[in-house]
């Protein structure tokens, strides 16, 4: 089963718009209530016996069940049945919150995000409809719960053999959208590993580096950008709180973001079906153990953006019938992609392979890429060729080799 998911722009009526705006405000409290509700129960457990505040003590008693989801939701079921304030909402998109609360525990739990927060008047952006009727794209329009049909801007057909799962309407600055979850529903084949194998190694000093040598430097406007939104922050932050000002200067920090997440989307395309052409087979890194495979701690140093790169990639992948697999990095830096010896460890200044043995020398960068090719060849049980017959110089890509 394979998710993708399209954001297309909503022209809402000034009707559905208030009903929206409506509705996002009824699911705050409900968001609140949850929370303050999960932090009370944990609160009142975790609070050792002996050091137990006389001031504060919490008025929950010792067999309270923990608050859960499937309580939550029962509890939202009834309070709906006595406040026609939460009637007015979809019951649905309401327990969702309750759903999106679950999760944030988790996580918290799991991978050590924080604790949830509470959210202030307009912080609540998205409203998220877990179904949708029998067939809810009628041209360019979209039949959304509560409001009927809502046109929608078609910036690309919905492709075929999918259908629309699940609905997520979000404010941003710029206006309203709608992210549809579309599910491929024909059995889609997995895709054998085929043809030339292309590895990937994405980095710090430039954006990535291929197996074929190809080195694609750090677009220049993602600098540019940052730099922009960050005078556009201390301007806003001088703003008197509340003022018309603030409010305006604020909604051009929120609008250059909105931009820039757009830029880098846009790039994060072109450079995948590039790197798709011509290929049979696409190897990267697995991000999670990058990290710590080449000891970068620091938040900054593989952002966000590299994984939201890589899930385009995987999909571009799958959409043009090459095969994608990430592969285990640790070490690929340090042993030579052409006689497999260890080089040891590179500092991050040496720019260079160069190996001692074989005395083949390359942009360590790419080294990387290929010795993540090699790996992954392994792995999926083809038979890995020397770098001279096969990994470079067969397909046109690589004719342009390494400069080094
Ligand atoms: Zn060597």
């Amino acid at each position: 089963m394979f998710n993708l998911t399209y954001s297309y722009r909503l022209q809402l009526n000034r009707q559905q718009e208030q009903t929206y705006s409506e509705w996002l405000e009824t699911s705050r409290p409900v968001w609140n209530f949850a929370l303050a509700e999960r932090k009370d129960w944990y609160r009142s457990r975790s609070c050792p016996i002996n050091t137990c505040s006389l001031h504060s003590e919490y008025i929950i008693p010792a067999d309270a069940p923990r608050p859960t989801f499937a309580r939550q939701c029962k509890a939202l079921t009834s309070a709906r049945q006595q406040n026609p304030f939460l009637q007015r909402a979809h019951s649905q998109m309401l327990q969702q919150v309750l759903r999106r609360m679950e999760k944030a525990f988790v996580s918290m739990w799991e991978s050590g995000h924080g604790f949830p927060r509470f959210k202030k008047p307009g912080r609540m952006r998205s409203l998220l409809f877990p179904q949708l009727g029998k067939d809810p794209i009628q041209g360019n329009r979209v039949k959304l719960p509560g409001v009927g049909l809502v046109k929608m801007r078609m910036s690309r057909p919905i492709p075929d053999g999918f259908v629309v799962k699940q609905a997520q309407v979000v404010k941003k600055a710029s206006g309203w959208y709608v992210l549809l979850t579309l599910q491929c529903d024909v059995d889609c084949p997995d895709i054998i590993p085929h043809g030339e194998a292309l590895g990937i190694d994405v980095g710090l000093s430039h954006y990535l580096a291929t197996s074929a040598g190809e080195i694609v430097p750090r677009p220049r406007f993602f600098g540019t950008l940052q730099r922009q939104l960050r005078s556009l922050q201390q301007r806003a932050s001088r703003k008197k709180k509340g003022s018309n000002n603030w409010r305006k200067a604020h909604l051009k920090v929120a609008r250059l973001h909105e931009h820039i997440r757009n830029t880098r989307r846009d790039f994060f395309w072109k450079l995948a079906h590039r790197l798709c052409d011509g290929v049979g087979m696409i190897f990267a890194e697995n991000l999670n153990f990058k990290a710590w495979a080449r000891g970068m701690f620091s938040k900054h140093t593989l952002d966000a953006a590299h994984g939201e790169f890589l899930h385009i990639l995987k999909w571009v992948c799958w959409k043009r019938g090459v095969f994608y697999a990430e592969v285990k990095p640790d070490g690929t830096s340090q042993t030579c992609p052409n006689c497999g010896i260890h080089t040891g460890k590179k500092e991050l200044s040496v720019r260079v392979h160069d190996c001692p043995e074989c005395g083949y020398r390359t942009d360590r960068d790419v080294a990387a890429a290929q010795a993540i090719v090699k790996r992954g060849l392994a792995a999926v049980g083809h038979t890995v060729k020397m770098l001279g017959e096969g990994l470079s110089g067969r397909s046109p890509r690589t004719q342009e080799s390494p400069s080094l």
